[in-house]
Order: C-alpha cells, then structure tokens, then sequence
C-alpha cells in the first residue's frame, strides 16, 4: 500500500515555502484568477494527460497552489506522478465513467476531511466539485500528495481516494 505522505517531508521542499492551502484559496475565491488547471499544469510524457495536481513551475506570480514535487522534472519523474501511469494508478483499473458517483465520493472525503478537524481540505475540495471534473481530479491529487493528516485520522481509505482519481483522470483528455 501506499504511505501517505507526511507534512514533514512536504514541508522540506523548497517550493513549498508558500502554503499551497491558502493559495488555492485565492485562486478559488478570486472572481478572475489565471487558471492554474488544466491549462496551467504539467503533463505526463506518456499518455499526454495533464498530472493531477500539478502546475508548471514559474506561476508563482498567479499565486497558483505549489506544485507537487516540481523540481523532478524529468520524463521518468513526470511518468511517475502520472495518476494513470505512476503509483497512484499502479494496480488499480479504472472503473466505468460515472461523474455523479465520483462527485458524490469527492464529497464524501470532503466530510471526513470535516469530521477530522481539517475543513481547509473540506472546503477546498467542495469549492473543485462545483468547478467540475477536472478541478475535482487536481483537487484530490492535492490531497492525496499534500493531505496534511494520516489516513486514519480522517478515514479516508488511501486506496479509495487512488481509484477515484483513476477513475477520473483517466477520461481527461490526452492532448500531446
Ligand atoms: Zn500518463
């Protein structure tokens, strides 16, 4: 299984020196801000889908969210934080398309994010649901990657999340 990442080693990376919370908070409480996803963000050199989560680096003057792990920049490392080619994929198929019931899951880590005493997380990740899809897919990448608790101190089941966000990057175009 995957170990969630802790807040300690994201805290060690330089680009994180801005909190990516309280900038994604700007972004989506902005009435005009550039779009950090999915024009902005990085994309896998294998299947061409943008990587959840990501914006290239360089926009920290749009005050976009950081971007995960953006000093790996090669093509392995990309492929790798790929949702449909990298770990979060590996071992999982992604089931039917089925928008309500991935929205409806979104939604359901945004209460357990709530019941966990992290409603930053909660809010933010409703906030992507009303956008749609595609800011839903970088939302849950964000938490998956920067989720600043255990897993068991929320009950979200890692493995869950991960087949959620296959589920739905994988209808994300792939656009080379
Ligand atoms: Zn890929």
């Amino acid at each position: 299984m995957t170990a969630w990442p802790s807040s300690a080693a994201a805290s060690a990376e330089p680009e994180m020196a801005g909190n990516p919370l309280s900038s994604l908070w700007l972004w989506l409480g902005a009435t005009r801000v550039p779009e950090p996803w999915p024009e902005g963000a990085l994309s896998c050199p294998t299947c061409h889908r943008a990587i959840a989560g990501s914006i290239r680096p360089g926009n920290r003057r749009t005050r976009s969210p950081s971007v995960p792990h953006s000093l790996r920049s090669s093509d392995a490392e990309l492929v790798e934080l790929c949702v449909v080619d990298g770990e979060i994929g590996r071992g999982l198929e992604p089931r039917p398309s089925d928008p309500p019931a991935e929205r409806a899951s979104a939604l359901a880590f945004a209460d357990a994010c709530d019941r966990g005493g992290e409603p930053d997380w909660a809010s933010m990740i409703r906030a992507a649901v009303e956008e749609g899809d595609v800011h839903t897919g970088h939302a849950l990448a964000l938490l998956y990657r920067r989720g600043p608790w255990s897993a068991d101190a929320v009950g979200i089941d890692p493995v869950e999340l991960r087949q959620i966000l296959v589920d739905i990057v994988c209808q994300w175009p792939a656009e080379p």
